[in-house]
Order: C-alpha cells, then sequence, then structure tokens
C-alpha cells in the first residue's frame, strides 16, 4: 500500500499557499469595505504615488520581503501587517487540513475523503472571514454586514448541502444532523442562538448601565458563528470571549493608568474595546479544540443542562 503522506504534504501546501492568496485578498478588503469601495478594481496601488503594483510585487508574503516593506516607485513604508495577515491566513487554512483531514479517520492516499476535504475548505472559509472581522473591528470598531451576512448565507447553504461538515452536535438530535433538512435547521437554530444570545445580553447591559457594551456587528458576527459551528459551539464561543478579552483590557487599563498619571484627559477611544476579535478568537479556538472540547466536557455540560431543562418542564422520563 502506498503510503499517504506525499499526497497529505502536497495537499497541506495547496491549502497553506491558497491561504496566503486569500489573507493577501483579505488586506484589500479590510481596507477597502468599510470605505464601501470595490474590492476588484481598480487594482492594488501605492496609496501616495498611485502607481500599480505589478503582479511579481504582488506575491503573498515574498514580495513584501523582497522589497523589504517599501513602494517599489516611491520608497513609501508599507506595513508588516500585510505579509503578517498572509502568513496568517495561510497558517489558518493549514490548521483547517491538520484538524479536519490528517486528524480524521482515512484510508490510503487515493481513500482521502472528500467530504473532509469539503469539511477543511468550510472551516477554512470560516476562519478567513474571522479574520477580516477582527481586523477591521480592531480597527474602526465595526463589522460590515457584507462579511458577516455573507457568512450566513454561506454557512447555512454549505451546513445545508453538505451537513456532515458540522461540529458533532450542531443540534440536539439523536444522531446529530445527518439528512439536508437537519443542516439546514441546524445552521438556522445556530445563527438565531448566536444571535439572540448576544443581543438579549447586548440590551441587558445597555438597560443596566446605560451604555452599548456591544455593537450590532457582535450579534451579526455571533449569527455567523452559530451559522457555521451550531448552537452550542455559539455558545460556547459568547462565554470563552471574555477571557480572550481579559489580557487586552489588563494592557489598556495599564496604558490609561499612565496617561491619567501624566495628567492627560482619556478620550473616547481609550475606554472603548473592540469585542469582535475576542469573539473571533474564542470561535477559532473552540473550532480547533472541538474534539476535545466537546467529548471530555461539553457534551457532559449540556447534557446536564438538557436533564434540567426538562426537569424544570415537569419531565421526568427525560429523552435520551
Ligand atoms: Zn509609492
Amino acid at each position: 500500500m502506498l503510503s499517504a503522506w506525499p499526497m497529505l504534504v502536497a495537499l497541506g501546501a495547496g491549502f497553506f499557499l491558497i491561504g496566503t492568496v486569500v489573507g493577501s485578498f483579505l488586506n484589500v478588503c479590510i481596507y477597502r469595505i468599510p470605505w464601501q469601495k470595490s474590492v476588484i478594481w481598480p487594482g492594488s496601488h501605492c496609496p501616495r504615488c498611485w502607481s500599480a503594483i505589478a503582479p511579481q510585487d504582488n506575491i503573498p508574503i515574498v514580495s513584501w520581503l523582497a522589497l523589504r516593506g517599501e513602494c517599489r516607485s516611491c520608497g513609501l513604508r508599507i506595513s508588516a501587517r500585510y505579509p503578517m495577515v498572509e502568513a496568517m491566513v495561510g497558517l489558518l487554512f493549514l490548521g483547517a487540513f491538520l484538524i479536519d483531514v490528517v486528524a480524521a479517520p482515512r484510508g490510503p492516499w487515493y481513500a482521502i475523503p472528500t467530504d473532509r476535504l469539503i469539511a477543511a475548505t468550510y472551516h477554512s472559509i470560516f476562519l478567513a472571514l474571522l479574520v477580516a472581522a477582527t481586523f477591521i473591528d480592531y480597527d474602526l470598531m465595526l463589522i460590515p454586514d457584507q462579511i458577516t451576512v455573507t457568512g450566513m448565507v454561506i454557512g447555512i447553504l454549505m451546513g445545508t448541502i453538505w451537513p456532515g461538515v458540522r461540529p458533532e452536535p450542531s443540534i440536539l438530535l439523536p444522531q446529530g444532523s445527518t439528512s439536508h433538512w437537519q443542516g439546514l435547521i441546524a445552521g438556522i437554530v445556530g445563527m438565531a442562538v448566536g444571535a439572540g444570545l448576544t443581543q438579549g445580553v447586548r440590551g441587558s447591559a445597555g438597560f443596566l448601565f446605560g451604555r452599548e457594551a456591544m455593537g450590532l456587528g457582535d450579534v451579526t458576527l455571533m449569527g455567523m458563528v452559530g451559522a457555521f459551528l451550531g448552537w452550542q459551539a455559539a455558545v460556547l464561543t459568547f462565554f470563552l470571549a471574555p477571557f480572550f478579552g481579559l489580557a487586552h483590557a489588563a494592557w489598556k487599563v495599564l496604558v490609561n493608568l499612565k496617561k491619567r498619571l501624566a495628567g492627560a484627559q482619556l478620550s473616547s477611544a481609550d475606554r472603548e474595546i473592540p469585542y469582535g476579535p475576542y469573539l473571533s478568537m474564542a470561535a477559532a479556538a473552540l473550532l480547533f479544540a472541538w474534539p476535545v472540547v466537546w467529548r471530555g466536557w461539553a457534551a457532559g455540560l449540556f447534557h446536564s443542562l438538557y436533564v434540567v431543562f426538562w426537569w424544570l418542564m415537569g419531565v421526568t422520563n427525560i429523552p435520551d
């Protein structure tokens, strides 16, 4: 029997390279979508000297390194964030390939299951959308609908066509989602729970504290997370996100304290922290850790909640 490894290495390299190209396109989206500009036309150009960027200067990561981070025509410094986003998306795509294809049960190289490759593609699309949402939210404190609504549509559509791409128990049905109808329902329930939970907390916080804790973009972002990963993962994402935010918040408190000690006034930007990046990080972390998280811990937690729910409803012979 032939070894699967050469084929897997080639596919893995393919996922990484496609990821860097997608990352390059996301750089354009991150820069242009908030301003309602076309992401296709005109082609990339230098913001200072306006010269078009030649195809050989537009190769992900490589071109930035070759040009030492400067425009070829005028020498304007180009942010290191561009190649970093390209490398990051490449690694995320490779990660999706590793968990969905390499770590999954499979036969020899010629029998790499198509549904596993589809799952890796599905998760790659999801991760790319999270990256775009993260950087736009970080820059401008908003998450455009072009990202999140597109994401909800793709998540529900792909989850309906290939119900097996969603993580294990995307809906509380005995055997998970297996038919197209169950895939469709899992997507819609996930979207409703993700967006509904976030809107509920946002509304209560607004009522209690009289100020916005989260934006409407966070609501649609969580709708997208639910549409892609199902309602359980959306609930866990929501409660995991603050832990990712704590580190940044602590750092910001220190910076603000330093400003106050120096006698400076705090601007509204000093007080606000975009929440989308932490929701995105939590969703990505759960995606990669899902098999361990679900079987090791969350399945039991959700089963307890399920039992409590039916007990509160007065049902004692609980359906399993
Ligand atoms: Zn230039």
